[in-house]
């Protein structure tokens, strides 16, 4: 039986056009809202004028999953091209390839070790005596030793968090951050790839369909919510809100866009670990569709701070502080009606565009298991906290 529903969804990226097209095309009617003049959220790609690049305008998004429905997913839509993740990182003077793997403890160390002789001399540097390591730079130190973690992961980490790793939780840096072999590839993932025609073209397909109008520059408001029978919230859960509670703290990201005239780094992804080099990487363009060709190159240098009231919200910091004003936020959603908050904003969490796509294929199958009407969708389909 088709349904007939109107559903709002706020928040025109992966989250909120996924779930939009499923629900569309059981017969539900969508009104997609975002404040944006484009869709596709963070992972919006755009041709840059001068060069002719496919820019990704909100930093480097590489598509990497092991969930194969997903992947058919994204393949309905659009076509992926082989692409593997190849990071290269600048420290003291010197280019050396990440993650850390057996090139990188060689060249670092002026070394021929095999896997195993590499292995041992690692566990000789790591610092045995932090028994129970608390902090990121503990946990390092544990892991790799006082050399490797200065070199490349201190500068880019203080960079990025903007505080010292002594402040940071251990829990940031869960396995060993180190190969013993030569794989260079940045993800483990089974399927790799990068849209054809970048993810803005991606998504305008998913959004394709009759029964789903997008509204773009204007901003949802919970008032609105009315009019509706459900809302699948992928904004700011404390946006949502009015910031009652304070605003929960993100990183931002700032990019300083330049033109080179030729190759200008040789690979897509440069970082810098040295805390002497403002910024944390530099990311140019092209080479994340190695199938085209451009004479000229677009690179953005990236530097991260913290995200004030009119800045995009990127990482979000999830400390003690933050969980405290989340909890307070959560109880609030939890007694809201017919409002179900999907997404990297709408849950405050960090979430890779699989996972998302993922949480926002299982969202609208859960609302399309109840019968019209009887719908009872929680506020979360995956806790926050
Ligand atoms: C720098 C960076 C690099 C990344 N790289 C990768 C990567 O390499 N691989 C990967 O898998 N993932 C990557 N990600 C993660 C990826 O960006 C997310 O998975 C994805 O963007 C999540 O989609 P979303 O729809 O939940 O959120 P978003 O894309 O943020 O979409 C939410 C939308 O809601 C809109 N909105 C907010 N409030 C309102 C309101 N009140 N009314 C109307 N509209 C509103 C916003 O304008 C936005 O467009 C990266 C993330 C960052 C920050």
């Amino acid at each position: 039986m088709s349904r007939t529903e109107r559903i709002a969804v706020v928040g025109a990226g992966l989250s909120g056009a996924v779930i939009g097209r499923m629900l569309a095309e059981a017969g539900c009617e969508i009104d997609v809202f975002d404040t944006r003049n484009h869709i596709a959220g963070n992972c919006h790609t755009e041709r840059d004028r001068e060069t002719g690049v496919m820019v990704h305008v909100y930093g480097p998004h590489i598509f990497h999953t092991d969930d194969r429905e997903v992947w058919d997913y994204v393949n309905r839509f659009e076509t992926f091209l082989p692409y593997k993740n190849r990071v290269k990182t600048t420290s003291k003077g010197q280019v050396f390839s990440l993650p850390i793997n057996l090139h990188t403890i060689n060249q670092f160390f002026g070394r021929t070790f095999r896997p195993d002789e590499a292995r041992a001399f690692i566990a000789e540097l790591a610092d045995t005596t932090i028994e129970d390591p608390k902090t990121f730079e503990e946990q390092a130190l544990r892991f790799v030793g006082k050399d490797l973690y200065e070199a490349f992961l201190k500068g880019y980490t203080q960079k990025q968090w903007g505080c010292s790793p002594t402040e940071l939780p251990a829990s940031i840096l869960k396995r060993l951050p180190v190969r013993f072999n030569y794989d260079d590839n940045y993800f483990f993932h089974k399927y790799q790839g990068m849209p054809e025609n970048g993810y803005t073209e991606m998504v305008r397909r998913i959004l394709d369909h009759t029964n789903i109008r997008v509204h773009l520059e204007t901003r949802f408001h919970r008032d609105l919510g009315a009019d509706f029978d459900h809302v699948f919230y992928s904004g700011p859960i404390d946006g949502y809100f009015d910031f009652e509670y304070g605003r929960l703290g993100y990183r931002t990201l700032d990019f300083e866009r330049f033109i080179y005239d030729g190759d200008y780094q040789g690979c897509a992804v440069m970082n810098y670990g040295d805390v002497s080099v403002p910024y944390t990487r530099v990311t140019e363009h092209k080479h994340f569709a190695p199938w085209e060709e451009h004479a000229g190159s677009v690179c953005y240098r990236e530097f991260s701070r913290a995200c004030g009231p009119d800045d995009i919200p990127y990482y979000p910091i999830r400390l003690m502080e933050e969980k405290e004003q989340l909890a307070q936020y959560v109880a609030r959603a939890v007694q809201e009606n017919a409002v179900t908050f999907v997404g990297r904003l709408g849950t405050y969490r960090y979430l890779d565009m699989d996972v998302t796509i993922r949480e926002a294929l299982d969202t609208a199958r859960l609302y399309l298991s109840h019968s019209p009407g009887e719908t009872k969708m929680p506020a979360f389909l995956h806790s926050p906290i």
